[in-house]
């Protein structure tokens, strides 16, 4: 029977590339969330070569951008305005989030939410910004920036510095 590598001998030979981190606590935070992901992996599907590990990977942050973006795109249905088309694929191995044909690549880099969430919320209004102000403080009037609050993705208002809603219920009747 051939010998199964163990967890810390298979990462040694999966030879991790964790890209540019800015700085060094938050490379190491992006450490240990891909440790964790391996970890699952590893204990699901066994030592998987280099090149299935990094499909799967690509296949997974394809599947939370897609959660996410239809997510966000609740928020933006519930308020009325026009609904873009988005599009979740791969590009080059990284996740590509279209927004009625325009995107930029990658255009998610973290890798579990609530930060994930985040990042999608941010980069939906970035695109949709270019109309106009989306979304307002009901209270304020004021554009709301998504943040990562408590462990849970929300609508912040910068202007009165407070919540308005969880990213995905903006505008529900539990928040007004
Ligand atoms: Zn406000």
């Amino acid at each position: 029977m051939p010998d199964i590598p163990g967890f810390d001998d298979w990462v040694e030979t999966l030879d991790i590339d964790l890209g540019e981190g800015s700085g060094e606590e938050d490379s190491r935070r992006r450490r240990a969330v891909l440790m964790r992901w391996l970890k699952s992996l590893y204990d699901s599907q066994g030592p998987l070569s280099k090149d299935l590990v990094e499909i799967a990977f690509v296949l997974d942050q394809i599947s939370r951008a897609q959660d996410n973006s239809a997510v966000v795109l609740r928020d933006i249905e519930r308020s009325g305005r026009r609904c873009p088309t988005i599009e979740v694929d791969d590009y080059c191995n990284a996740v590509r989030i279209s927004i009625d044909g325009s995107y930029t690549t990658p255009s998610v880099w973290e890798w579990e939410n609530p930060e994930a969430l985040v990042e999608t919320a941010a980069y939906i209004q970035e695109q949709l910004m270019d109309e106009d102000v989306w979304p307002e403080c009901p209270i304020h009037g004021q554009y709301l920036r998504p943040e990562a609050r408590g462990g849970t993705a929300v609508w912040w208002c910068v202007t009165g510095d407070h919540p308005v809603a969880p990213v995905g219920e903006l505008g529900t009747a539990s928040t007004q």
